[in-house]
């Protein structure tokens, strides 16, 4: 799809020469103001008070260092991010993402996804993301603590439970996000809400850890229904090990798909009996092992080095969990002769713009991330909104709520779709759904 509204243009172009050196952060943008040529075109006021200008520039960037001393008595050095984006319906909230590759155009575009997310989960959250080019891999728990407590020595002066609500995402989990709340605690002598995915023992939300992946499939078995079809009998291929894919493999069992393959960075597993969440549990979770391992347990399953290979394997429906730019044009032009009926976004942007036109010009299902993996931000909302109260809910009624909101997303973004011409294409609808509200609350907040 090509733009040509003049408004639009102008803006995307200026980004750009501003921007130049962020390909991801631009290709976020790109998809997104691509959907909203309709919206732009209907409604004056958007270009009158550059509501679009406005909305691609983060309302704050923090970049710091990160000094730590490792095991051996060596000082590292990392550089650390905070993205503060929009905060028009919300406190920002947004994760926390440990990995090597992360850089400021990574951290932008996960943090303007997270605008357009948060609004679809219809809390009042606004959208920020975090991160810093540390690997956890293989360092020890005394390490990880280390950094952890330095990270937070600066991230503390920018948040608070009514400011700015990190939570995880690629290497923050429980460990990491408990590190990092006991430093936050520290410094500022307050017990709050501050960060979330905590453990249960001091303030966790219960169904905050499988929350992304359960709510993808929520809303992936909406869509489904929505077409006629359903997760009952279907071969599922699940790339990724990590938080999200663990709990979509749980969810996608329990609804009656077959997760037949699942990945981590070094290469893929494929098992045609079905593979169980718990020994992914075990081995990521417990051992921190590597997913070759699975042949331990299960000697007939089959393990291939490299993980991009995961897309030739032939299954129903696919749902990426990995990473961003992990299904490009040729491994979705793969799964669509291999007789894949819809693909559905756990990760953040796992789709290459060659991926969704394919997706798009063979008419199959496609949810995408904003839309598809909200659940995850929304439990966290749930979390605050306990942490607020001084209350706990149990695991059911959480897991009630997060379903009702995963099939209220799916419904908003195809009835957006619908009103703006484009029935059945779920990621325009995401786009413009989301966009709406913060758009509305900007506009009534004058120019700030
Ligand atoms: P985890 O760190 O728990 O797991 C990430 C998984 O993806 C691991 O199996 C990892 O393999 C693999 N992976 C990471 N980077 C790459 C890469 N460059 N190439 C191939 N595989 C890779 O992260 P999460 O499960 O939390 O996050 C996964 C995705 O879901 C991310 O895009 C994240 O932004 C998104 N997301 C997460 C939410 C959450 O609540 N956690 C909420 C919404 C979205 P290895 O161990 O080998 O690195």
């Amino acid at each position: 799809m090509s733009i040509k509204n003049q408004y639009l243009l102008s803006v995307l172009d200026g980004l750009k020469g501003r921007n130049a050196h962020e390909r991801e952060y631009l290709q976020a943008v790109t998809e997104v103001l691509e959907s909203l040529e309709p919206v732009i075109d209907a409604d004056p006021r958007y270009e009158q008070q550059n509501i679009i200008g406005r909305i691609v520039e983060p309302e704050r960037v923090v970049m710091f260092r990160v000094p730590w001393v490792d095991d051996n008595g060596k000082v590292q050095v990392n550089r650390g991010f905070r993205v503060q984006f929009n905060s028009a319906i919300g406190p920002y909230k947004g994760g926390l993402r440990l990995h090597p590759t992360v850089n400021l155009s990574v951290i932008k575009f996960l943090g303007f996804e997270q605008v357009f997310k948060n609004s679809l989960t219809t809390l009042p959250l606004g959208g920020g993301k975090g991160g810093c080019d540390f690997d956890p891999k293989g360092k020890s728990d005394g390490e990880i603590m280390r950094f952890c407590q330095s990270f937070m020595n600066e991230l503390y002066r920018h948040i608070g439970p009514n400011t700015d609500v990190p939570a995880g995402d690629i290497g923050v989990g429980a460990r990491e996000i408990g590190f990092l709340f006991g430093q936050y605690k520290k410094l500022r002598n307050e017990w709050s809400g501050v960060l979330t995915g905590k453990g249960l023992s001091y303030g966790g939300s219960l169904a905050r850890t499988e929350a992304t992946g359960f709510g993808l499939c929520y809303f992936a078995d909406a869509h489904l229904r929505d077409n006629g079809q359903s997760f009952q009998g279907k071969r599922v291929v699940i790339s990724g090990s990590g938080n999200v894919a663990i709990y979509a493999n749980q969810k996608c069992t329990k609804l009656g798909g077959k997760v037949i393959a699942m990945s981590d960075s070094n290469g893929y597993i494929v098992d045609e009996n079905g593979i169980d969440y718990k020994v992914i549990q075990e081995i990521k979770e417990v051992k921190r092992a590597r997913i070759k391992t699975y042949l331990d347990y299960v000697p007939t399953a089959k393990y291939v080095d490299g993980c991009n290979g995961i897309w030739s394997v032939s299954c129903d429906i696919a749902l990426p969990c990995a990473t961003q730019n992990e299904i490009d044009g040729a491994s979705a032009k793969a799964l669509i002769s291999n007789g894949c009926i819809g693909v559905f976004e756990g990760a953040n942007m796992p789709s290459t713009p060659e991926a969704i036109a394919a997706y798009l010009e063979a008419g199959i299902m496609f949810g995408p991330a904003k839309a598809a993996n909200a659940g995850g931000v929304a439990t966290s909302g749930l979390e605050m909104s306990q942490n607020s109260e001084r209350l706990s809910w149990t695991f059911d009624e959480v897991d009630a709520k997060l379903k009702n909101i995963m099939e209220g997303i799916y419904a908003a973004c195809a009835s957006a779709a619908e009103q703006y011409g484009m029935k059945g294409n779920i990621q325009a609808g995401a786009n413009i759904a989301g966009f709406l509200k913060v758009a509305d609350a900007m506009l009534w907040q004058g120019v700030c």
